[in-house]
């Protein structure tokens, strides 16, 4: 008899089962394809590696000179890309698996379905089990009119493909369209990006989505927001999209064709004959049960917050309660991170969503960092919101270099209730990033000594 049994190796299944196999429990996890899940595999792990090339190639291109460095003839290799890409999903790869030897995870290949509330099968082998984790994640919408074609590109044809686009139109200007465009438009591959809501990256303030825009458009990329792909066809060496604009209607044609609408939550119908809850996803409590109290679900699955980190998280939280703690999961400090150029990052309430008489908020540039400065960067902002009376940080965005890095300053107070006045009060190291952060802090507090 296993204690727990986990369908899915992706961040939630994997670090699930490791945290039980790390408290002694008898646990295994079934996987019908690689461990790491999409975001090792189609996802998180590879489009940073592809981004980080894209990344050196603008740096050299676009600042060397400025530096002071003498570079001749640059050029880049997409198969030296794919080779580093596939280095680093593979290296990732190893490094779960190595994870769950070490933590007696018994590792088995296969498609599992839940037979019972306490039998799974995986071929013609049947686990008897305490706890059963779902932790299958989701898959990529492809809604119509784009259903019904050959040949359109989700973000995991992306990652196969042998050459690069000569031209591609991305639908979705969420955080893989922006991602994927700001990719191929740093390697110099034109991208139009067409995105339903008013701007793209839709669920960021409106002056963020203006920062990340601007960088596209430099580097030729064509937006179109409010406005919706009505009719695709194949034509020779591609495909031709009519698009519906505020302005009017207009045709494009491109090479390829990148869907990226947002994912499913893949549920098997093993689960629904069970007479598990579905609400968008699977339904569960905080403690991430389902209505079935011994079957937990973790993850996309659930079909609310799709990230990688929430889905580790809640994957501790499962395997705590089968291990008998009172685990809770928290979601009011969940950071959500995108690998634009520049980078963006915010947690907690945004100022869209706020009442402006009830807050203080305060956006510093990235101009007036002496950082930013001597590496050539001044596209960008830190933003804090804050409770008007107690000073409370209710939110942060950060918009530039290593944006991504510096949210845990925000996650921090923001989940544990700190003042601006109590950040403004610990030492920010200088010359860094950070005192953008601080400078917009202390904008909250008082005002900021820099600006
Ligand atoms: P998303 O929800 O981030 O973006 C989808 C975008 O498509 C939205 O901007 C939406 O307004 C737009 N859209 C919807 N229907 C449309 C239509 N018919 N025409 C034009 N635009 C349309 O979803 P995604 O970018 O597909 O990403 C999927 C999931 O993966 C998300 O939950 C995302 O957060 C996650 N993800 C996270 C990261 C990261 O954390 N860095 C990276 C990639 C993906």
């Amino acid at each position: 008899m296993y204690d727990a049994v986990v369908i899915g190796a992706g961040p939630g299944g994997y670090v699930a089962a490791v945290k039980l196999g790390q408290r002694g429990k008898k646990v295994a996890l079934v996987e019908k394809s690689f461990v790491g899940g999409t975001c090792t595999n189609w996802g998180c792990i590879p489009t940073k590696a592809l981004l980080s090339s894209a990344h050196l190639y603008s740096e050299i291109v676009e600042k060397s000179r400025q530096l002071g460095i003498n570079v001749e003839g640059v050029s880049y290799d997409f198969t030296a890309i794919k080779n580093h890409m596939n280095k680093v999903v593979t290296m990732s790869r190893k490094g779960i698996e190595y994870l769950l030897k070490k933590y007696n995870v018994e590792l088995i290949n296969g498609e599992a379905t839940v037979e019972s509330h306490n039998l799974v099968r995986v071929a013609d082998k049947l686990f008897e089990t305490k706890n059963i984790i779902i932790a299958t994640g989701s898959y990529p919408s492809l809604i119509s009119p784009f259903d019904k074609l050959d040949g359109l590109w989700t973000s995991d044809d992306v990652f196969t493909m042998e050459a690069l686009p000569q031209s591609i139109l991305i639908v979705g200007g969420g955080v893989i369209g922006v991602e994927f465009a700001t990719f191929f438009s740093t390697l110099k591959i034109p991208v139009t990006i067409v995105e339903l809501m008013e701007h793209i990256l839709p669920t960021e303030d409106k002056d963020v989505a203006e920062v990340v825009a601007k960088t596209l458009r430099k580097r030729g990329v064509e937006i179109y927001e409010s406005s919706k792909v009505i009719d695709v066809e194949p034509v020779d060496n591609g495909f031709k999209c009519v698009v519906e604009t505020a302005q009017g209607t207009i045709e494009r044609t491109a090479h390829k064709v990148l869907i990226s609408v947002g994912r499913r939550p893949k549920i098997g119908e093993d689960l629904k004959a069970l007479g598990i809850e579905i609400q968008r996803g699977i339904k569960t409590n905080n403690k991430m049960q389902t209505n079935i109290p011994n079957i937990y679900a973790i993850g996309d699955v659930r079909g609310q917050i799709m990230l990688a980190h929430v889905a580790m998280y809640e994957g501790v939280v499962a395997a705590k309660n089968i291990c008998g703690e009172e685990a809770q999961m928290d979601y009011s400090a969940v950071p959500s991170v995108i690998f634009s150029n520049p980078e963006v990052a915010s947690v907690g309430l945004h100022e869209k969503d706020v009442d402006p008489s009830k807050i203080k908020i305060f956006s510093f540039p990235l101009s007036a960092n002496g950082r930013a400065r001597t590496i050539l960067e001044k596209d960008g902002f830190a933003k804090v919101i804050a409770d008007k009376e107690t000073l409370k940080v209710l939110g942060m965005t950060i918009v530039g270099p290593a944006a991504t890095d510096m949210i845990m300053e925000g996650v921090v107070a923001v989940r544990n209730g700190l003042s601006a006045r109590e950040l403004e009060e610990s030492i920010h190291p200088h010359p860094t990033l950070s005192e953008m952060v601080l400078g917009a802090i202390e904008g909250v507090v008082e005002r900021p000594i820099h600006l």
